[in-house]
């Protein structure tokens, strides 16, 4: 008896893959399931760029070997539910249900992205790439029709230099959404996982001052550097926002930001670090332990900490987030409206949450003192801060004018480049003991 395991008739044994029959068979399948319940299935052609140029190098072989990897990738990025054809040498079909176009543009980004990861073969680093066609299926559609729309979209690809994806009836459309922007956002949230994992981050900080000169607090900004290139903090937190890795980046921020004020205590100066918190932070029910842990792990009293609460929060405030930020203030920590009186901050937003600070956005502070009716915009939304118990801050104060305008509509402190500029740990402590000593 032999010991070799039978040849699976269906499955390519390189890739693992459903070969190209049993893949027209299952294709068959899912598209009647689609057309029966209005569905859509979206196929994926995944060719390798010069796989000739790697077979020639490294022989049959080697070329399975770099197959056996390409098609390993493809699978650690697919859906779990989508099924994987293996068409050609080196071709590749992913088949999947989807509710829409714009997730599956997403996984085809995130595919070339996984692929083009180096691979080490017979001690020589390769640069695989690939081009990748994206078709989704029309009513009555038949598996031919589908996949050819999506072979002829990976032509394309192809022919305008490879390494990208083209979605299929979209050839012609310049600068779609698709290819360029879903790539520049997956590029930047992998550069985000890279700096979590490798000290990229950092937390600048930046004061906010009274008239009188007191420091009222300082806020942590948040810094992101991968391969020395520095990511403008308007391009990641947004992608962050999206993709969710706000959480992970928002408690390390708490961790870094309460570790900062145990520092700043110890160094003799008792100054509140304001740490700025996304709103899928705090609509989850675990959003106090990580507050608290923090404040634990830095043995640093909760007074010392304010959580600034960022517009996209008072799109709806649920009951997870009420309790979040009464358990918050009930713990001593502060809590700041930032960027009032812009996009979705309302007046409403004040009678939810126990603010205990009104952040004016910058909005406004940049046409002061010139524009009469926004130095009343001003002075009305200080006074009603004011009235409501809040510290009033004015955000973004460039000019000696501007700061005057701000003190004299009532502002309790002012942050802004006339002050100072977010500065690093160190350099915030060298700044404050300079202050001290003059
Ligand atoms: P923000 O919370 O409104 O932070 C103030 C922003 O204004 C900072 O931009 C700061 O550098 C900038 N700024 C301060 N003074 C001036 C000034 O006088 N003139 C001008 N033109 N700008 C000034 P930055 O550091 O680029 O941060 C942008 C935004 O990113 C922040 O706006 C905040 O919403 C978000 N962000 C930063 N760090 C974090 C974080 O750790 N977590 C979360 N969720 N968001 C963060
Ligand atoms: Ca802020
Ligand atoms: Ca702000």
């Amino acid at each position: 008896m032999s010991n070799t395991p039978e040849p699976n008739p269906i499955v390519d044994p390189i890739s693992g893959f459903l070969n190209r029959n049993a893949g027209m068979v299952a294709a068959s399948q899912l598209l009647a399931e689609a057309n029966s319940s209005n569905g859509v299935l979206i196929a994926l052609w995944i060719d390798m760029d010069r796989f000739r140029q790697i077979n020639d190098s490294f022989g049959h072989s080697g070329g399975d070997r770099v197959i056996g990897h390409i098609a390993e990738r493809i699978r650690n990025c697919a859906p779990e539910d989508s099924n994987l054809l293996r068409v050609g040498s080196d071709e590749f079909v992913v088949l999947m249900c989807a509710q829409e176009v714009l997730g599956a543009e997403q996984i085809a980004g995130r595919i070339l992205l996984e692929i083009e990861q180096p691979l080490m073969i017979d001690g020589i680093l390769i640069h695989p790439s690939a081009s990748i066609g994206l078709a989704w299926s029309r009513v009555n559609d038949d598996p031919g029709a589908l996949l050819e729309r999506a072979d002829r979209a990976m032509i394309d690809a192809k022919q305008q230099g490879g390494n990208r994806f083209v979605v299929s009836g979209s050839e012609a459309v310049p600068g779609r959404l698709g290819a360029k922007l879903a790539r520049e956002e997956l590029a930047i949230e992998s550069a985000l996982h890279l700096a979590l994992e490798s000290g990229g981050l950092e937390l600048h900080y930046q004061p906010i001052i009274r008239p009188d000169g007191r420091i009222e607090a300082v806020e942590a900004l948040m810094r992101c550097t991968v391969d020395n290139a520095k990511i403008p903090p308007d391009k990641f937190i947004p992608v962050a926002e999206k993709s969710g890795l706000i959480v992970r980046l928002g408690e390390w921020s708490l961790l870094q930001g309460t570790r900062c004020a145990a520092r700043l205590r110890d160094q003799g100066y008792a100054t509140k670090v304001a740490i700025n918190v996304s709103r899928l932070q705090l609509i989850s029910t675990d959003f106090l332990q990580a507050l608290h842990g923090a404040l634990i792990c830095a043995n640093v009293p909760p007074e010392l900490i304010e959580l600034e609460l960022t517009e996209s929060l008072f799109m709806d405030i649920s009951p997870t987030v009420q309790t979040n930020l009464h358990s918050a203030r009930a713990l001593g920590v502060g809590l700041a409206i930032d960027d009032f009186g812009t996009g979705f901050s309302s007046l409403a937003s004040l009678k939810d949450i126990p603010a205990t600070k009104l952040k004016i956005d910058r909005a406004f502070i940049k046409l002061l003192p010139g524009d009469r009716r926004t130095l009343a915009i001003v002075k009305a939304m200080a006074q009603l801060g004011r009235e409501l118990g809040m510290i009033v801050v004015a955000e973004g104060v460039e000019t000696l004018e501007q700061l005057v305008a701000c003190e004299v509509a009532g502002a309790d402190a002012c942050q802004g480049f006339l002050h100072a500029r977010p500065m690093p740990e160190d350099d915030l402590l060298i700044w404050m003991h300079a202050r001290k000593q003059s």
